[in-house]
């Protein structure tokens, strides 16, 4: 069964004036249906065909590069499109925002930490907040890879990630990708997050 894409669950000008419409069409009508599109390509006729997403993301490691590459994108962007959204920001609440306390001192440290692993990574990748045996890590991971694969330095489940590909983030902030982590504050749906780290315990 050929992989889809997912629709985006607001609109692309709902994230303004954080992230601008015209990057968020890019980003998921181009960016991640390439990532669908040749996603379908490297596995067609392969015995990789059947396999489920999160199946060849946890062995990407053992397959080829097309599959790694572009089943990483497919997964990474099909989970930001979630952890992102309109009216949101704020700070986590509940057993996260304890947990974040307990795990990094405070909410604020815990922001620093996030937002100097995607600085600290070099070209493209992406940074993760990741549940790891009831303990939250931050890491980052290059190109589309991801802490649930099996190559992954830090393995876990992400709780929350942030794309700095610069197709994320370059119409409207050109090189400050530390501007753009700023911004990103405002418009994590920490609903989500909860919600993911939660049922990840
Ligand atoms: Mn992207």
């Amino acid at each position: 069964m050929a992989f889809t894409l997912p629709a985006l669950p607001y609109a692309p000008a709902a994230l303004e004036p954080h992230i601008d419409a015209l990057t968020m069409q890019i980003h998921h009508d181009k960016h991640h249906q390439a990532y669908v599109d040749n996603l379908n390509k490297a596995v067609a006729g392969t015995p990789n065909e059947n396999k489920s997403l999160e199946d060849l993301v946890s062995i990407a490691g053992t397959l080829p590069p097309a599959i790694r590459n572009n089943g990483g994108g497919h997964w990474n962007h099909s989970f930001f499109w979630l952890i992102i959204g309109p009216n949101a920001g704020g700070k986590p609440s509940g057993k996260l925002s304890e947990s974040i306390d307990a795990d990094f001192g405070s909410f604020d440290a815990f922001k620093e930490k996030f937002a100097l692993a995607g600085m600290g990574r070099f070209g493209s990748g992406w940074a993760w907040l990741v549940e790891q045996d009831g303990k939250l890590l931050i890491s980052s991971t290059p190109n589309q890879d991801n802490p649930l694969m099996d190559i992954a330095e830090v393995k876990g489940t992400p709780i929350l990630g942030v794309d700095v590909w610069e197709h994320a983030y370059y119409l409207k902030y050109q090189n400050r990708r530390a501007d753009y982590l700023a911004a990103f504050w405002n418009i994590v749906n920490w609903k989500e997050v909860n919600k993911r780290y939660e049922a990840s315990l």
